[in-house]
């Protein structure tokens, strides 16, 4: 898990001239169940081979220092997440690692900032749930955050009122009298259900919602919330109220990669659709988006997520260009090959407030038709 705050510190991180920081992504997932293999230890090495290919001369020495650092770590590490992320500088003694719960592709990269693009496209995929699990009696309170979930109120033992017929003359109609009690026993509970709820989107602010437990409750709990929190409902998991935690993280897993290939297609149709209304404020194809003199006013950035063309990068005014712009379009300096077109671009349009999106599968595939990227700006010009 990655806070915020930390993504914030990556995001303004001071480049340095002649400073480079060593960037790894190891995925964990095929350790999970045999870690005495250790496969990420040829994992790095291997993605270490690579890196130092492309590195000139000069910068090995600071290169392997790097690799000695991250190495120290990787060697004693054992695996608990899907994929661990280490930022390694030893020039400054830095050596920063986090294990994620979410999955992550095998990935190095040495440049002048830790490199984030992974990170910034887990955030941005991964939205926060709200998840509540109701019966009559009992509910528990969930929230779901970037492969994780976390029980926020553990089985709530509601009022257990059972209608038992009871014996006597009168049995039909304190059976009524006790069903309704029951009835209005099962209102309370969910009343209090949502209230705790309301609480909970308060201090989370969760995008979404989705409730389970029994059908009819959930439905009953659902016409109980308030407008606010009832327009996030987003789905219902088939679950009962005592699931185990791993039932609603993977149920949670389900959920959120069927959403994301459903919104992927639909953005990506609503760019590459020849009359769009979006038109005059959207940017499609590389030359388009990269060359564009209003990157500064990208609301959303959408990319294959194999997309790997390079570009170019004033070094006077830090402007964008495709790899054919020698010249700035914005000052008229020259321009500088960039490799890392893309974590650049990603990194000013997360700074700026607006959202990136990399879509992958049969959406990937149509946006690659139309150059690989795209951009919707804030506003019309
Ligand atoms: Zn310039």
């Amino acid at each position: 898990m990655i806070t915020a705050q930390e993504l914030r510190t990556f995001l303004n991180w001071p480049a340095q001239k002649g400073k480079q920081v060593l960037s790894v992504y190891l995925n964990m997932e095929p350790d999970w169940d045999k870690s005495a293999e250790r496969k990420f230890e040829t994992v790095f090495k291997t993605l270490m081979q690579k890196v130092r290919k492309e590195v000139p001369a000069k910068d090995r020495a600071a290169l392997e220092e790097d690799f000695k650092s991250a190495w120290r770590f990787v060697s004693k590490y054992e695996p608990a997440g899907r994929a661990l992320v280490l930022f390694a500088d030893a020039s400054e003694g830095y050596c920063w690692n986090r294990e994620m719960r979410v999955h992550l592709p095998n990935r190095a990269e040495w440049c002048e900032k830790p490199f984030i693009l992974p990170l910034l496209e887990a955030a941005a995929e991964n939205k926060r749930y709200g998840v509540v699990l109701v019966n009559k009696a009992q509910a528990r309170l969930f929230t779901y955050f970037l492969g994780e979930v976390e029980e926020e109120i553990d089985a709530l033992a509601g009022s257990e009122v059972q209608s038992k017929k009871s014996p006597g003359r009168d049995s039909l109609r304190s059976q009524f009298k006790m069903e309704r009690t029951a009835d209005m026993h099962v209102q309370w509970h969910l009343k209090h259900v949502a209230e705790l709820l309301g609480k909970i989107a308060r201090l989370k602010k969760f995008d979404s919602l989705v409730l389970g437990g029994t059908r009819e409750a959930a439905d009953r709990f659902e016409r109980l919330l308030p407008a606010a929190l009832r327009g996030k409902v987003a789905g219902r998991l088939a679950l009962p109220v005592h699931a185990p935690e791993k039932d609603v993280e993977a149920a949670l897993n389900k959920l959120e990669s069927e959403t994301k290939k459903r919104s992927d297609e639909t953005l990506v149709h609503q760019l590459t659709q020849e009359t769009d209304p979006m038109d005059s404020h959207r940017l499609l194809g590389v030359e388009a988006t990269l060359n564009s003199l209003r990157s500064a006013q990208i609301r959303t950035l959408v990319y294959s997520d194999r997309f790997g063309a390079s570009g170019r990068r004033c070094g006077q005014c830090g402007m964008f260009a495709a790899p054919e712009g020698r010249i700035c379009q914005k000052c008229g300096a020259q321009t500088e090959a960039l490799s890392q077109v893309l974590e650049g671009l990603a990194r000013r349009v997360a700074l700026r407030g607006g959202r990136i999106e990399a879509v992958h599968a049969e959406a990937a595939k149509c946006l690659e038709e139309a150059g690989g990227i795209a951009a919707i700006l804030k506003e019309k010009p």
